[in-house]
């Protein structure tokens, strides 16, 4: 299982392609991305190989855009199917995800979440993240960094996650707890993966989230680095 994201100036789906094809070492069932261009986001995901998704991608969806997230999957809660694999969406549409890992207690949150109107598409961990996530920053009006934060503070488990929000696409917000993440740093450009192979040939300038460890990455800023137990994050 692995992540990568980009966020620059570059076409981010090559990168997110050919970053996955070195993170399949890893291990995974299915595969999938998710890309904003500035006006429209596009998801494709599918059970089975990389070279599906391309084939599937590259048939059906438009794979233009800057800013993207793609996700191998090793499926822990919910089948290998096109549905439960990732990116998994806000029920707004305004969030999207990538989780490596388990979220153990995601079953009460899921029925909380639930009785307050929330709805699943997937039966997967992640999707209840990310709707967490959403209902936090609706409710307590923070921003997505912060929203990710608080959220986080509720669940138990492991994880590799990154998320942006369409409606604020200069940033991608990182998490880590038992699962590895880095982050690529380039000019104008961050890369986001599992490990550096995705980028090694873009960047040597790499920094690696330890557990527990938050960062918020935005175009034009110095990446944040927070302890996601801390108070303190804007
Ligand atoms: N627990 C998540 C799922 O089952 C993520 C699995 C993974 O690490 O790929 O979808």
């Amino acid at each position: 299982c692995g992540i990568v994201g980009y966020i620059g100036h570059r076409d981010a789906y090559p990168i997110l392609i050919k970053g996955l094809q070195r993170l399949e070492y890893r291990g995974y069932d299915s595969a999938g991305i998710a890309l904003f261009d500035g006006e429209n986001l596009s998801l494709s995901k599918t059970k089975g190989k990389v070279e599906d998704l391309k084939n599937r991608a590259e048939t059906t969806i438009s794979t233009n855009g800057k800013l993207g997230l793609g996700h191998t999957r090793w499926a822990t809660h919910g089948v290998p199917n096109d549905t439960n694999s990732h990116p998994h969406y806000s029920n707004s549409g305004d969030l999207v995800i990538i989780h490596n890992g388990i979220i153990e207690n995601y079953g009460s949150i899921k029925t909380a979440l639930a009785k307050r109107g929330y709805t699943f598409t997937s039966d997967t961990d992640t999707e209840v993240l990310v709707n967490l996530i959403e209902e936090v920053k609706k409710k307590e009006g923070v921003k997505l960094g912060k929203a990710v934060q608080i959220a986080l503070n509720q669940v138990v488990g492991a994880y590799a996650i990154a998320v942006f929000d369409r409606t604020k696409p200069d940033e991608i917000v990182v998490a880590k707890l038992g699962s590895p993440l880095a982050i690529g740093i380039g000019e104008n450009e961050y890369f986001i993966a599992s490990d550096a192979s995705p980028f090694i040939e873009f960047t040597n300038n790499a920094v690696y989230l330890e557990d527990e460890e938050m960062a918020i990455v935005r175009i034009g800023k110095e990446i944040k680095m927070r302890k996601i137990k801390d108070d303190a994050i804007a």
